[in-house]
């Protein structure tokens, strides 16, 4: 099944947000295949953010991220890639809709609180980048009462 990277971003976590967003996956019914908390070195943060690297918010962004830790997760399901993504909302905080992380809990698109993954393509970068390791391998007993 599909795999998505996601990232609570420090203000995520010195907030205390961490056990609401995972809720929110979690409910949805999408599996958590991975998770660490980590500090991120700005080497790291660079090479994760590398394809906005010529953005005037690029060196904010490599602030931001490494400013405190950040919590790093793998969730699998059924297109949890752009699920994902519209779980969390516009990247923009005033156009993310209510009900979205982001539309229900940031206000600034540089205190936006979560990454996900934009494609299945940048999803399988960022796991490898992430998780060198991979992802954890377990099943859901009640998967046939998500999946059909
Ligand atoms: N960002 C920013 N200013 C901008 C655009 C983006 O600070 O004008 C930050 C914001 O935190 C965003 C991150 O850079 O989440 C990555 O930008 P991207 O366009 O990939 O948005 P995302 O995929 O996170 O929605
Ligand atoms: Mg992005």
């Amino acid at each position: 099944m599909e795999q998505t990277f996601i990232m609570i971003k420090p203000d995520g976590v010195q907030r205390g947000l961490v056990g609401e967003i995972i809720s929110r996956f979690e409910k949805k019914g999408f599996y958590l295949k991975g998770m660490k908390l980590v500090n991120v070195d700005r080497t790291f943060a660079e090479r994760h953010y590398a394809d906005l690297s010529a953005k005037p918010f690029f060196d904010g962004l490599v602030e931001y991220i490494i400013s405190g830790p950040v919590v790093a997760m793998i969730w699998e399901g059924k297109n949890v890639v752009l699920t994902g993504r519209k779980i969390i909302g516009a990247t923009n905080p005033s156009e993310s809709a209510p009900g979205t992380i982001r539309g229900d809990f940031a206000v600034e698109i540089g205190r936006n609180i979560i990454h996900g993954s934009d494609s299945v393509e940048s999803a399988r970068k960022e796991i490898a980048l992430w998780f060198p390791d991979g992802a954890e391998n377990w099943g859901s007993s009640i998967q046939s009462w998500i999946y059909e």
